[in-house]
């Protein structure tokens, strides 16, 4: 048996601070929409598989929300799955905009690989090259390695795909051979539910001011599908003050109805089918530092 036809398969962690492109490289690899790309900040609270499966390899893509400062349970939650999704991988690809010079949370997290799994092999894909001249790219290139120098550097573009198959054959060969741990058609394992509840909070995001949606939590109460080409669908938002309930509700509901809408738009064009969305407003005091309602939102601390 000759060494290209062992089967190699692992689990990838992508880290990297947000912004530098880590959910548009994720998604040009897996050549379809997974990863929610979003200008905001820590839109995806849990940690999503991204699974790409070929006759060689089984390569399983683990993105994860960003590690920042915590202020709550919630965050701290975020910070723990960030550091759980180290411990379970096989390999690091770790994204850096080079666009830029290393800012001072890529510093942060060479010294947090280094502390919990300075073992593992990290791929550090220099991103946005397509911005920059040979020139740049070097200058850029010996700054990053230089915060961890047992990093393989590799310069690419999630943009114009410039780098991709490169960096496909170098995560092939750094995975350990093994078997296909999840059937080859799947792509991820979120659930249209799962999704359909990011889609319900985008959709407040988008409708209410900055503190609000962070103090809200979305549970599909009810998934039910209508025929082959309808579901209807019955989520609860939660919210930690009777105060913001009354700004999610809206004069006469009005709020909730656009929220509404904009969502049912949202999960319609994900679902390709027509969706009947009902939603409704709870007050659950103080939910992001009460391990019991993480724990019913879906949290797994
Ligand atoms: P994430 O927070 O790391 O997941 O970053 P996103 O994938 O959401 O991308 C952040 C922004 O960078 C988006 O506006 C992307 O279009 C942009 N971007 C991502 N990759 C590239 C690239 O290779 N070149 C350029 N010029 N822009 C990119
Ligand atoms: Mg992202």
């Amino acid at each position: 048996m000759t060494s290209e036809s062992v089967f190699h398969s692992g689990y990838v962690t992508l880290i990297g601070r947000p912004n530098v492109g880590k959910s548009t490289l994720l998604n040009a690899i897996l050549k379809q929409k997974v990863a929610a790309v979003s200008p905001r900040p820590q839109t995806t609270r849990k940690r999503q598989l991204g699974i790409l499966t070929d006759d060689s390899a089984q390569i399983i893509f683990i993105d994860t929300p960003g590690i920042h400062k915590p202020h709550h349970k919630l965050g701290e939650f975020m910070n723990e799955s960030a550091t759980d999704t180290l411990l379970d991988a096989d390999l690091i690809l770790w994204v850096v905009d080079a666009s830029e010079a290393p800012h001072e949370e890529d510093f942060l997290i060479a010294n947090r690989l280094n502390a919990i799994r300075a073992d593992l092999p990290v791929i550090l894909a220099l991103n946005k090259v397509d911005t920059l001249n040979a020139e740049q790219i070097a200058e850029r290139r010996e700054k990053f390695t230089a915060l961890y120098p047992n990093a393989r550097p590799i310069e690419i573009s999630a943009l114009t795909g410039a780098g991709q198959s490169s960096l496909m054959d170098l995560l092939i060969s750094s995975l350990p051979a093994g078997p296909k741990y999840f059937p080859e058609d799947t792509v991820t394992d979120l659930y249209e539910r799962d999704i359909a509840a990011d889609l319900i909070r985008e959709a407040a995001l988008v409708h209410l001011r900055d503190e609000i949606p962070h103090a809200m939590a979305v549970r599909i109460d009810e998934y039910l599908e209508r025929g082959e080409t309808g579901a209807k669908i019955s989520a609860t938002l939660f919210v930690e003050r009777d105060s913001q309930k009354g700004i999610v509700i809206g004069k006469g509901g009005s709020m909730l109805k656009e929220i509404g809408s904009t969502a049912r738009k949202e999960i319609e064009r994900m679902s390709g089918r027509k969706v009947f969305l009902d939603l409704r407003v709870k007050t659950s005091l103080n939910w992001r530092n009460d391990p019991h309602a993480l724990r019913l939102f879906g949290f797994e601390i």
